[in-house]
């Protein structure tokens, strides 16, 4: 953190270096043309801004970092479990496929549904029961219906469930059918339900605002992991650009810088970001050539049918081979990495059940 003092009298200079060392923050003083800068050495990124923008004498305050958090988190990966196989996200693993319908639409669909896309290669169950839908006479959602008829397709194929909670009152009642909560898009700038996903202790899976900035996500991030939960996957789901033909901009470059900035785990959303089916079979290729850690599709058994984003989502089959080109992806990437497995399954030892990219 630096604090600049203007051309702050050498007095005013000293009273600050003084403060911040009975507050146990080593500090030096730069002196540059026309400011006098003092720059804290001690980590102070997660004090409060108003302790030292109020030192007298202080015109601005300048954090070298204003999401530590997601910085530092160390991470090897993230378990997602739901009563059945633990499925592990990131920290260098083969990429995973969470996929299921936009909104569920009831019992036998989901059932019928989660069956397909676990046959397809995923590893967990995406449904929305509470529906943020941009018109309010569309289609809201099952509520907890819904989430039970998702719990309960998901156990049947071992497969965790993750969907979205829209406000702090939906998070207890679905906490028994949720595996990971998702916070949508339209969500993420609201901080109080971030606050309170972070005193869950459950994985958050937190979608980019359509009009965030990678570090505004980054510090969305920063409200969960403050509050102790340390599970956090950031998405990736496409921003409004001034592009039509297109839903939203997939945006390829936050993936990459995100993980360059951070060790959570990212996953891309190409569904939402493109809008269109025909296209997301290879927006998620590059998704993974880009490094992203999973996928979140939005599948349907018939998906010109479904009640909801009937443009975008896509039938098992096409998931199904997502999957594949997926994994030939990784694998061709990280060789070391396919080579151990084939080894490992050649000495018949398990290798976990939630990986797709074992090498065929
Ligand atoms: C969804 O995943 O169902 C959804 C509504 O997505 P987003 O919040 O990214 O628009
Ligand atoms: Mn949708």
């Amino acid at each position: 953190m630096i604090l600049s003092l203007g051309n702050a009298k050498q007095e005013l200079v000293d009273k600050v270096c003084q403060n911040l060392t009975e507050r146990g923050l080593e500090n030096k003083v730069v002196r540059c043309a026309k400011t006098t800068l003092v720059v804290v050495l001690s980590d102070a990124d997660t004090l409060p801004g108003h302790i030292f923008s109020q030192m007298e004498g202080v015109q601005k305050v300048v954090r070298m970092s204003s999401s530590p958090l997601v910085k530092e988190v160390p991470h090897g990966s993230i378990s997602i479990s739901g009563g059945a196989d633990a499925v592990e996200l990131g920290g260098g693993l083969p990429p995973i496929m969470i996929a299921g319908p936009c909104a569920i639409e009831g019992r036998e669909q989901i059932i019928e549904l989660a069956r397909a896309v676990k046959s397809a290669g995923a590893v967990a169950l995406r449904g929305g029961a509470y529906k943020p839908r941009t018109s309010p006479y569309d289609f809201q959602g099952l509520g907890l219906d819904g989430l039970k008829y998702m719990k309960e397709a998901g156990l049947q194929n071992g497969l965790p469930v993750v969907s979205e909670v829209v406000s702090i009152e939906q998070i207890e009642p679905s906490a028994p059918y949720v595996d990971v909560f998702q916070v949508g898009a339209r969500n993420m700038f609201n901080y109080e339900l971030l606050k309170e996903l972070g005193r869950q202790r459950k994985p958050v899976l937190l979608k980019r605002g359509m009009s965030a900035t990678i570090d505004e996500l980054l510090q969305a991030a920063e409200y969960i992991l403050l509050q102790g939960n340390l599970q956090v996957i950031l998405c990736e789901r496409g921003i409004r650009t001034f592009e039509n033909r297109t839903r939203n901009t997939l945006d390829l470059s936050a993936v990459a810088i995100l993980k360059s900035l951070t060790s959570l785990p990212v996953v891309v959303d190409p569904s939402h970001a493109v809008g269109k089916r025909d296209f997301i079979a290879p927006l998620s290729r590059a998704a993974i050539a880009c490094g992203a850690d999973g996928l979140i599709v939005e599948s349907h058994c018939n998906p010109d049918q479904s009640i909801s984003d009937a443009a975008q989502a896509i039938t098992p089959e096409t998931l199904a081979a997502i999957v594949t080109d997926a994994a030939t992806i990784f694998n061709a990437l990280n060789p070391d990495y396919a080579a151990t497995i084939k080894a490992n399954a050649a000495a018949s030892i398990s290798s976990g059940a939630s990986c797709f990219a074992v090498a065929k």
